[in-house]
């Protein structure tokens, strides 16, 4: 059954402004939303309808197609209409731009239910978060107004397009490049692996402007909003992935794109800061995300477990399955505790950088680790396509990769972790 439209604008007329661009608005916007309590796993009544909603959404629209996706690849586009109708999608865009306003903490909650289901949707998905995100934290009102307001009007999607075939972890090393002339930038080069690539109706383009090599990266990058019908982008393939089969994945090259001015992000060369600050903003839904699969991995597992019998009882009373059972949900527990913390930090107007590479980097470990754990309970079973293990732990692989590796995550944790000790 399709959820109420109505139930979206319930929960539309009831949330906060946000305003993404004052620190201390948007602090005293989620203390609000938190209440006064000290501290609190309680959520509020409004969190909780999000979760369900979401929940009731994932669960019935999204697990009965899940694998069939899965196996011809095709964009989810008629589960993302629906998400979008549900306002399930885009849930951050402030409300002054048409959409709801949601804090990153809330918008975890429902990312990672939508997960649950199928992390191909929802990278999908929340690839429209990464891409807005430059626009939210760094676009002036006319950016907004234009560019998030059209997809609160329509199921539009966008893109993040920052990596390219030479350089992902070394962003500073990217090689796309921008050329004022006159009132326009003319840009040049080839981005990879750009998640809604072939569907995004515009993208956030990270390029140098600066061609001096000395130049610090905090100077040399501008960040461009660029609307992907502009002559000059040709949109590659759909790439053949190991997981997360349904999210449209594509090379995309830029050859003498003219971009005009007021699509500057901020100014000429603020463009690092803005493609890195976004990613605190991302990364606490990038680990909720891996922990709703870590969920769905413990839940099959922990339902198979009860109904297989070997020599003669349940596998789930064997000690050794059981422990590997436990060993899964400490995990979960421990990832979900992660990501609220980060995003909670972000909500507060606080620097999180620490707490959202800790969240992204062990929620996308232990996402691996619990769904290689659950193609163990289920053992020869667990290796087929027709249970739906085997799935998670195809689409957990990328949640080491995607928005920072694995070992760039460490990297970023142990510089803010030193820098607390050097004087
Ligand atoms: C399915 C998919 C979707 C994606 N979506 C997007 C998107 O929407 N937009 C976008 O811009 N990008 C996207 N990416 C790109 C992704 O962010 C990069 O692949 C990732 O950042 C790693 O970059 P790389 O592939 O160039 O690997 P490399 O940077 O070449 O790294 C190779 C290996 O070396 C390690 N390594 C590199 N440098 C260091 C170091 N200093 N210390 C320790 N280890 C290091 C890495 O951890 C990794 O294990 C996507 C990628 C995939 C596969």
């Amino acid at each position: 059954m399709l959820l109420s439209k109505v139930f979206r604008a319930s929960l539309q007329s009831g949330i906060r402004l946000q305003s993404s661009s004052a620190a201390t608005a948007k602090a005293s916007a989620a203390s609000s939303s938190y209440g006064s309590l000290g501290f609190s796993f309680e959520m509020t009544d409004q969190q909780k309808e999000f979760q369900q909603l979401a929940r009731k959404f994932a669960r019935e629209e999204m697990i009965p197609v899940a694998a069939a996706y899965d196996r011809s690849g095709e964009y989810p586009f008629p589960i993302i209409k629906k998400a979008w109708e549900l306002g399930l999608i885009n849930g951050h865009i402030p409300q002054e731009y048409g959409g709801m306003g949601l804090s990153i903490f809330d918008s975890c909650l429902i990312t990672e239910e939508l997960a649950y289901a199928c992390t191909g949707m929802q990278t999908a998905i929340e690839a429209n978060s990464l891409g807005q995100m430059p626009v939210i934290i760094a676009g002036n009102d006319a950016q907004k107004k234009k560019y998030l307001g059209r997809m609160t009007e329509e199921p539009l999607m966008c893109a993040y397009c920052v990596t390219e075939p030479g350089a992902g972890s070394d962003v500073a090393n990217i090689k796309t490049r921008a050329t004022k002339v006159g009132d326009e930038y003319v840009v040049n080069g080839q981005k990879m692996w750009i998640t809604n690539g072939g569907k995004a109706n515009w993208y956030f383009l990270l390029a140098r402007t600066n061609p001096d090599p000395k130049c610090p990266a905090g100077k040399a990058f501008t960040g461009f909003i660029v609307d992907a019908d502009t002559p000059g982008i040709q949109v590659g393939r759909k790439e053949m992935n190991m997981g997360q089969k349904c999210s449209d994945t594509r090379g995309i090259t830029f050859e003498d794109v003219r971009i005009p001015k007021e699509n500057v992000l901020i100014t000429e060369g603020a463009g690092f800061k803005i493609a890195m600050g976004a990613f605190d903003n991302t990364r606490p839904p990038v680990a909720a995300g891996a922990t709703g699969l870590a969920q769905r991995a413990l839940d099959e597992a922990t339902n198979y477990a009860l109904e297989r019998k070997t020599f003669g009882k349940a596998i789930a009373e064997h000690q050794a399955v059981s422990f590997i059972l436990a060993e899964m949900a400490m995990k979960v527990e421990l990832a979900r505790m992660a990501y609220q913390r980060a995003a909670w930090e972000v909500d507060q107007g606080r620097r999180n950088t620490y707490y959202a590479s800790i969240a992204k980097a062990f929620a996308g470990d232990i996402a691996n680790q619990v769904a290689t754990d659950a193609v163990q309970v289920f053992g020869g079973n667990g290796f087929n396509s027709d249970y739906p293990v085997e799935k998670l732990m195809r689409d957990a692989k990328i949640y080491q990769i995607y928005e920072g590796t694995a070992q760039i995550q460490r990297l970023i944790i142990s510089r803010e972790h030193l820098g607390k000790y050097k004087k």
